[in-house]
């Protein structure tokens, strides 16, 4: 049988995780939100500081928006850590903190899908039910030759279907956990290396030879490119933070942000608009960072405020601040200008001062 053959392959070359093992289902919960879109080796890390920072489902309801979007800060996909928040708000009020089993009740809280609530309830529940990530939807329609498109939902649900047939009635999480490193180490996207593989007897695709073509997937629509201002506006110690209220990033501080072809001229008028006189000290670099949807061209520039008027929506931060907020990635190369701008204005600072002492 197929599942005696991945479970015993399973048991000698599972991978190592340090979120494997466990049965707690918060923190597999934790584990699978971070895998979503972030690669598994990458994730480990950030798994354990997430669960020493917040150990139980109460630790993070109780924490605030900003601590938890501080410890995600680096993984991106930053709704992903505002769902578990509100998800984990809704177990204490409405559960006594109980984490639900039920598949309809998984997928009623925040940010757990399908994928995700099987995920969840067969690892720590065992129960029977396939997740069909990317990895299981290519080992299935190679298995079972699937050449429909998995754009038709009829396709989706068939292979769901025989998912469920080739599936064990116990170990169900192991099952799915095997599927998954098969999809992940033999059975890749491409070429898969067949030779090693422990269903090549059971493998549709492989008796017939066109393994690679599988499964037939959507194409993704590519990115969208736009050109963006970032600029970074000091006055004296501090630098000018915008807390970000739209759905891309929300919650997270950024310098201030002009999209589209937006010159240096131009952020100058819009700063002024909103009450600040500032003079461009100079361009300072560029950057880039490529979203599910779109891609950031960045060119960042360096403003020096007269006076630390206050701006809606905006903080004037110090340089310890600036490094305790939670910024997005896409920030990464203007924080780290910043952060010499203001280190080296301390410098000088404290320059003055010892040599006033002297
Ligand atoms: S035999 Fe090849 S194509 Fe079939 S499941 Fe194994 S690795 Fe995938």
């Amino acid at each position: 049988m197929i599942a005696d053959r991945i479970l015993a392959w399973y048991d000698q070359n599972k991978r190592i995780f340090p979120f494997r093992g466990t049965r707690d289902p918060y923190a597999v919960w934790v584990s699978e939100i971070m895998l979503q879109q972030t690669r598994t080796e990458t994730a480990g890390a950030y798994y354990q500081r997430f669960m020493e920072r917040f150990p139980t489902v109460g630790a993070l309801a109780f924490a605030t928006e900003q601590a938890v979007l501080k410890v995600w800060e680096g993984l991106g996909y930053y709704s992903r850590a505002r769902n578990m928040h509100r998800a984990a708000q809704l177990i204490v009020r409405e559960r006594g903190g109980e984490f639900p089993g039920d598949i309809a009740l998984l997928q009623a809280l925040p940010g757990i899908g399908a994928y995700t609530a099987a995920a969840i309830a067969s690892i720590a529940f065992d129960t029977r039910v396939p997740a069909m990530d990317g990895n299981l939807i290519r080992v299935m329609s190679r298995l079972s030759h699937t050449a429909d498109s998995m754009a038709l939902p009829s396709a989706k649900r068939a292979l769901y279907r025989y998912a469920l047939s080739v599936m064990p009635l116990d170990r169900c999480g192991d099952f799915n956990q095997a599927m998954m490193d098969l999809g992940a180490c033999i059975c890749v996207p491409g070429t898969p290396d067949c030779a090693l593989c422990p269903l090549a007897g059971d493998c549709g695709a492989f008796a017939a030879g066109d393994a690679e073509a599988l499964p037939l997937l959507p194409r993704a629509v590519p990115p969208r490119a736009v050109d963006v201002a970032v600029s970074i506006i000091t006055c004296e110690d501090k630098v000018l933070l915008y807390q970000r209220r739209e759905k891309l990033l929300c919650g997270l501080w950024v310098f201030a942000l002009g999209e589209g072809a937006c010159t240096a001229g131009d952020v100058i008028s819009s700063l002024t608009r909103q009450g600040l006189a500032v003079n461009l000290i100079g361009h300072i670099g560029s950057a880039r960072h490529v979203f599910t949807h779109r891609i950031w061209n960045m060119e960042l520039y360096h403003f020096a405020a007269a006076a630390m008027v206050g701006v809606s929506g905006a903080e004037w931060v110090t340089l310890a601040e600036l490094d305790a907020l939670p910024l997005p990635i896409a920030m990464r190369a203007a924080k780290k200008k910043a952060l010499s701008i203001l280190g080296a204005r301390k410098l000088d600072h404290g320059a003055n001062i010892n040599t006033g002492k002297d």
